[in-house]
């Protein structure tokens, strides 16, 4: 079988495909700890379920607007200061709005700017819209703002952050993200925003959008979504917020890939939005309080930096590996020998580090930690 060059050119995404193993190892009834999946694991909230089941019985089982349903957009853009209905689309998940982010405005040979390490889908993704991915080490985990700007050629088109960040849980600092602003502005690009860890904040961060940024808003396309927020990841519902020109693209596009995204998923969406600030507090400080125990360990075991975001800890695994082990012979060994699941740094451009998600119950957090401190 013969299959287009494009698919040749990517890999599977690790993240979905360890989730998937996962699954199948638990079937055949291996008892596994499951540090790899991003995703929290509390329940979808019952007034979402309500809202879903409600939406179902009255009959919200048709088609809807391409771009997603009036309620909701409205409600969206309201987050936005200056923005209304026009400037939102709702998709498939931030991975879908991300996917057509890339090929609305990517040609082939255009370049995007990531810093690394990144999720697993921005290169796959920007790969398959015919561009080039061009990565810029972080330091630290933080932005490197001059690399950045160094790394801008006349085939540049994007440059793309993801904050809070997956996979190393760093906070960027709100004049890092303004000092990007200034670049994509001076150098008349785009700035991609990926904000699907938004919520997840902790010791009293804060995390900006640079939507907010003066005069930015025209060169600003931001990307959140429900899926953690709201513990409702196979709902998959996520947004962009931007110039309304892009959106017009997006639908477009959107229009023969998907259509609207599932209607009844978009009544509980809808639902969520009602939760208020009560949920996302009681989330955040469960989390933070995950954060510190894992850190604990981690710190003990490797070199690792303290995240002040998302629910991910990337530490440096190198005191562990030796002359010819790598991340993924690490990340085999552990799920092997004690049934520990995390992502080996590879998946995410980088050597010598692992994902550990620790949005998991706190006694499976603790007897992950205590198996690896005694294999390792
Ligand atoms: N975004 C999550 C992760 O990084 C879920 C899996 C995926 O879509 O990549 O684990």
């Amino acid at each position: 079988m013969r299959f287009a060059e494009r698919i040749g050119q990517i890999n599977a995404s690790q993240t979905v495909w360890f989730t998937a193993l996962i699954q199948k190892l638990k079937q055949e009834g291996r008892e596994i700890i499951n540090f790899a999946v991003g995703e929290p694991e509390y329940p979808t909230p019952g007034s979402i379920v309500a809202a879903t089941r409600d939406a179902l019985e009255q009959g919200k089982t048709r088609y809807g607007p391409v771009a997603g349903l009036a309620a909701l957009k409205s409600s969206l853009a309201g987050q936005f200061e200056g923005l209304d209905d026009s400037n939102i689309l709702v998709s498939n998940g931030s991975k879908q709005c991300l996917y057509s982010i890339f090929q609305a405005l990517c040609d082939p040979g255009d370049q995007v700017i990531i810093p690394r390490p990144y999720w697993v889908s921005f290169s796959e993704q920007v790969r398959l819209a015919g561009a080039e991915p061009v990565f810029v080490d972080t330091r630290a985990h933080q932005l490197d703002c001059e690399g950045i700007e160094k790394a801008i050629t006349g085939r540049t088109r994007i440059i793309l952050i993801n904050n809070p960040n997956n996979p190393t849980g760093a906070v960027y600092p709100q004049a890092d993200v303004e000092r990007v602003a200034g670049i994509v502005r001076q150098h008349d690009l785009l700035l991609v925003s990926d904000e699907a860890y938004a919520f997840f904040v902790y010791d009293n961060a804060t995390c900006k959008s640079p939507m907010e940024i003066d005069d930015l808003r025209e060169h600003c396309v931001v990307v959140r979504s429900f899926s953690k927020s709201y513990s409702m990841t196979g709902f998959r519902v996520g947004y962009v917020a931007a110039p309304a020109p892009v959106i017009q693209a997006l639908s477009k596009l959107q229009s023969h890939l998907t259509g609207n995204v599932c209607t009844f998923a978009q009544e509980g969406a809808l639902a969520a939005l009602d939760l208020g600030d009560s949920f996302v507090r009681t989330m955040q400080s469960d989390l933070q309080h995950k954060r510190d125990i894992a850190f604990q360990y981690a710190d003990k075991l490797f070199t690792c930096i303290k995240p002040r975001g998302a629910f991910y800890l990337f530490p440096d695994v190198s005191a562990h590996l030796g002359e010819s082990r790598t991340a993924e012979d690490l990340a085999a060994m552990l799920l092997e020998e004690v049934g520990v699941a995390v992502v080996p740094g590879e998946a995410f451009g980088m050597h010598n580090h692992i994902r550990i998600s620790y949005a998991l119950p706190e006694k499976d957090l603790i007897a992950g930690f205590e198996r690896i401190t005694e294999v390792l």
